[in-house]
């Protein structure tokens, strides 16, 4: 695997990759919460993305820089999430053959949406097995090529493109709000708001009980940490990558943590609000900014909302008690 850090330049080539094939998604602003905040924010819709989030961009990206040699063999990703979803689809419109490895308890529409794409789900046991070992057992015997989640420069690359998107549409913003798990979609942001929007302040944004990404900023290397229980659950990593992390430190201008009950309130308010849905974790960085965790007050603010993924039952739960 090519382990050099992605630049700008990555990005860009991604953005022409995905031109046509990614949805170029909408910007939406809301003038009551402006006048409320004291501020303009721009929301970027990675929540209305192919497969309902920005993990498409990514997917799509490293599946399409393979050689034809790897697209033979087909690919494997482990996650039950919005990953496992954005390869199954990327990797049917490039006629490649995806394996899914997930938790034989993952939900079955999780489970059922991936199939939907085409792709081959092998189940494991989270109690007995590793997933790791049972993702690089398929690739010794199959001859697969592992797609990371966030961890990887084409993944990166991709999921800078969203933030490339909205600079260009709005112009020059004061800070940007962007959810953080492993750091795939922060780094990306990171290269391309450097590049285009340097004095841009960008901050990550994790749930308040998986900090490690703020704990790893503050101390300067990479901090692990037990596996976090909040609802944002496509920010529950344990830790930043090797990828991701140097580029953060270099880039980023804090990494803020935001409480579930703040995730709730955000997500009830696109509801109510804004008519759209949000998955608890697409609201990290609405959460942010909507409490003044950074300050908006007299500026001009994107946020990243990064997902719409979330189970039906689940959400009228969130709704009833935000
Ligand atoms: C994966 C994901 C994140 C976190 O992205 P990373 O690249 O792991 O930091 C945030 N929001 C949603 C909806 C996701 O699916």
């Amino acid at each position: 695997m090519n382990s050099s850090l992605p630049t700008y330049e990555d990005v860009v080539q991604a953005s022409q990759r995905l031109e046509g094939i990614a949805h170029r998604t909408p910007v939406l602003t809301s003038s009551s919460l402006d006048a409320g905040l004291g501020a303009q924010v721009f929301f970027k819709c990675e929540n209305l993305q192919r497969i309902g989030a920005f993990k498409f961009r990514g997917g799509y990206n490293a599946l399409a820089k393979l050689d034809n040699e790897q697209r033979q063999a087909g690919v494997v990703a482990f996650s039950s999430g919005n990953h496992a979803q954005a390869v199954a689809l990327a990797a049917r419109m490039l006629d490649i053959k995806a394996t899914i490895v997930m938790p034989h308890d993952a939900p079955a529409a999780k489970k059922a949406a991936t199939q939907g794409y085409g792709a081959h789900v092998v189940e494991y046991d989270r109690h007995n097995q590793d997933r790791e070992e049972v993702a690089h057992a398929l690739m010794q015997a199959q001859g697969l090529t592992l797609i990371p989640p966030f961890n990887h420069p084409d993944v990166i690359a991709g999921q800078g493109t969203a933030v490339k998107e909205l600079l260009e549409e709005t112009g020059g913003l004061d800070a940007l709000f962007i959810p953080l798990g492993g750091g795939g979609l922060l780094s990306g942001s990171l290269l391309a708001a450097h590049a285009i929007n340097p004095d841009c302040a960008v901050y990550g944004v994790e749930p308040e009980a998986g900090n490690d990404g703020q704990q790893s900023f503050r101390k300067g290397e990479v901090i692990r940490i037990a596996a976090p229980d909040s609802i944002a659950d496509g920010a529950l990593t344990q830790a930043l990558g090797s990828l991701t992390f140097p580029i953060i430190r270099q880039h980023a201008r804090d990494i803020l943590t935001v409480s579930d009950q703040q995730l709730l309130q955000a997500l009830r308010f696109f509801a109510e609000r804004m008519k759209i849905v949000v998955e608890p974790t697409g609201c990290l960085g609405a959460a942010a900014a909507f409490n003044e965790i950074a300050p908006v007050r007299g500026k001009r603010i994107g946020v990243l909302l990064s997902g719409g993924n979330v189970d039906l039952a689940a959400y009228s739960d969130y709704l009833k008690t935000a």
